[in-house]
């Protein structure tokens, strides 16, 4: 294996992070009609990282190559991964078609494939379907080593990795050789914002759109969403006076 680093980013581009997503009119969907969108949060993580990794060993890493597989406004994510140090991107456009985390996956791995990438970050879950399944996928596909929910990356001389993870009571460090795939959580760092003049050198950058026919590929969803329903409205809480009124209360609603 060849001792330089390609990274491969794939970045969805989902409903803004600070916005309260509305289920639509025929309850079949988030309404996207007039919202706003940006990066998916973790994948704005991944990317920062891959930034981080190419900074701190710039010998190594050979490119930085972002990805998203959503509609023609997707490129405007792609134009923000190319302004905050990715090299080039790539836009497989599948119009407003919705996407399952296994499709994702093969098409990420024609990407892979296409792209030669020895290290994949991508994050966690996307905070629209929250499936937390496509880096689990992908490294399924690939037969590649994963290491989930990563806290902490750490590129060694000899081209192995290791990443902490949180987990309960305490942190796992795991170590893998590249290839593999990393997806971040939310504490691997503080995403920067990107400037204006970034931006406008961004559009320069390469952006290459591709249909998932190119690939090779036909996009087969396995589930059908029936309906999406709100949550039910919660009940408004009481005040007591006093600790002994709360007792009573309790006992009253027999909860102790
Ligand atoms: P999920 O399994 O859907 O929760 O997504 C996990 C991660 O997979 C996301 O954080 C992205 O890095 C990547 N991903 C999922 N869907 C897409 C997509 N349509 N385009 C690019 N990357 C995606």
């Amino acid at each position: 294996m060849s001792s330089k680093i390609r990274i491969l980013l794939p970045v969805k581009r989902v409903i803004d992070a600070a916005l309260k997503p509305r289920i639509n009119k025929a309850q079949t969907g988030v309404e996207s009609a007039g919202v706003k969108f940006s990066i998916n949060p973790f994948d704005d993580i991944a990317v920062e990282e891959a930034i981080k990794i190419k900074n701190a060993h710039k010998d190594k890493v050979e490119s930085i190559h972002a990805v998203s597989i959503g509609p023609s406004k997707a490129q405007d994510i792609l134009r923000v991964a190319l302004a905050k140090g990715a090299d080039t991107s790539t836009l497989v456009d599948v119009k407003d078609q919705e996407v399952e985390p296994l499709q994702v996956s093969k098409i990420l791995k024609k990407l892979q494939e296409k792209h030669n990438s020895n290290l994949i970050i991508l994050g966690k879950q996307a905070i629209d379907d929250d499936s937390n399944q496509t880096g689990q996928m992908l490294a399924g596909l690939l037969n590649w080593p994963q290491a989930t929910n990563a806290s902490k990356v750490k590129i060694n001389a000899d081209n192995t990795v290791e990443v902490e993870r949180e987990i309960d009571g305490g942190v796992e460090v795991v170590k893998a050789s590249l290839p593999m795939i990393i997806t971040t959580d939310l504490r691997l760092n503080e995403p920067k914002f990107v400037t204006l003049p970034k931006m406008m050198k961004a559009k320069k950058k390469p952006l290459e759109i591709l249909k998932v026919d190119d690939l090779g590929i036909t996009l087969e969803n396995r589930l059908e969403t029936i309906k999406l329903e709100d949550p039910p409205v919660r009940q408004g809480g009481a005040k007591v006076g006093s600790v002994d009124e709360l007792i009573s209360k309790l006992k009253e609603l027999k909860a102790i």
